[in-house]
């Protein structure tokens, strides 16, 4: 059975060892509660039950605590049963997904809830981590587009620190940890540093967000294979002949920034002119916007919407196929017009 109570100003006592304890002393904190604390059962006194009207006794193993519950129930104070916090001094790199908390995984919402500390960034779904994790210390390293909130190097060093301490890190990242997230880094860094560390895959932008605009990356007889491409820096003048080459659908990632001399980079490679190109800002958020034109026509067309990061570039033929999306079918049926008439 679960129950929602208000603890606000309330009195909670916390028994238990404190590594085992903890998670649910903050939890409690966080709920507002005024937190006492009992880490040894041979230090128990009837008196500690005063003005109290939670125990959250946490399972340390420690068979001094059995008589606890008795106590308890003879007091009329409501006793609730709760396991150890799982062992800290570990990092485990979490995939948030395309930023909203329902396209989170079941193992990455497990992670968060065990969570001591979460390092999050900005395209994680970090509004609602209060809840997510509600016994972590919730530290925002997000970075803004151009400049760093918080240094790589010192993330890494933050998360490394933390876990020497006993803590159990999550590092939230948006999307997966290992599609320009830099979780290989931060990965090795743990190893090297001797923290034990684990990855929890995400549900990529790079998929996700052209399906939230209705454009499946691959489509029989239309597109064989994908490519995801960081438009971070302008690519070279072969690379663009190799993914122009290749005839299936190219994906970009941050491209906002670099996207006239990737599309020109493009053309001179010998790709279409009239190449359907789309452009998905802010997926699955209520402000999702999807900007369809032609391989030479988007430049403009973006320029016009003013898009903005983070958007996600498709170029290929599935990008007509995304029928589906009411907003982007009107687009593609004025976009097939003017094709026609070129
Ligand atoms: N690891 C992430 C990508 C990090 S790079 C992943 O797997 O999704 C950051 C880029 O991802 C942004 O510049 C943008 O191109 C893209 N992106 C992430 N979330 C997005 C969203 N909700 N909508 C549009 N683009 C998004």
């Amino acid at each position: 059975m679960q129950l929602n109570a208000d603890l606000t100003g309330q009195t909670v006592l916390v028994t238990g060892a404190p590594a085992a304890a903890r998670r649910a002393i903050r939890r409690y904190r966080a709920a507002g509660a005024t937190v006492h604390t009992l880490a040894s059962p041979a230090d128990f006194r009837s008196e500690l039950l005063d003005g109290v009207v939670v125990v959250a006794a946490i399972n340390d193993g420690d068979s001094g605590w059995l008589p606890l519950p008795e106590t308890c129930r003879r007091r009329g104070v409501l006793l609730v049963n709760e396991e150890a916090a799982a062992p800290g001094g570990r990092v485990t790199l979490v995939g948030g997904g395309p930023g909203t908390d329902d396209l989170l995984t079941v193992r990455a919402r497990q992670a968060l809830l065990e969570a001591d500390v979460v390092y999050f960034d900005r395209l994680a779904p970090h509004r609602n981590l209060t809840v997510l994790a509600p016994g972590a210390e919730l530290i925002d390293v997000g970075k803004q587009p151009g400049h760093h909130k918080v240094k790589q190097a010192d993330i890494e060093n933050l998360m490394i620190q933390s876990a020497l301490a006993g803590n159990n890190v999550v590092r939230l990242k948006g999307g997966d940890p290992f599609v320009f997230g830099r979780g290989g880094e931060e990965v090795i860094s743990c190893a090297k540093a001797g923290v034990p560390v684990s990855v929890i895959p995400g549900v990529t932008s790079a998929i996700s967000v052209p399906a939230a605009a209705g454009i499946p990356v691959t489509h029989r007889e239309v597109s064989h294979m994908f490519t995801v491409v960081s438009g971070h820096a302008p690519l070279t003048d072969d690379e663009h002949l190799h993914l122009a080459g290749l005839g299936g659908t190219v994906v970009v990632l941050m491209g906002v920034g670099t996207l006239p001399q990737f599309t020109a980079g493009l053309r001179r490679a010998g790709m279409r002119a009239d190449m359907p190109v789309a452009i998905v800002e802010r997926g699955y958020s209520d402000s999702q916007r999807t900007t369809v034109s032609t391989l030479t026509g988007i430049v403009t067309a973006a320029g016009a919407a003013r898009v903005k990061s983070p958007a996600i570039l498709v170029i290929g033929e599935v990008v007509k196929l995304a029928h589906g999306c009411k907003e982007t079918a009107g687009r593609l049926a004025r976009l097939a017009d003017s094709v026609g008439a070129q």
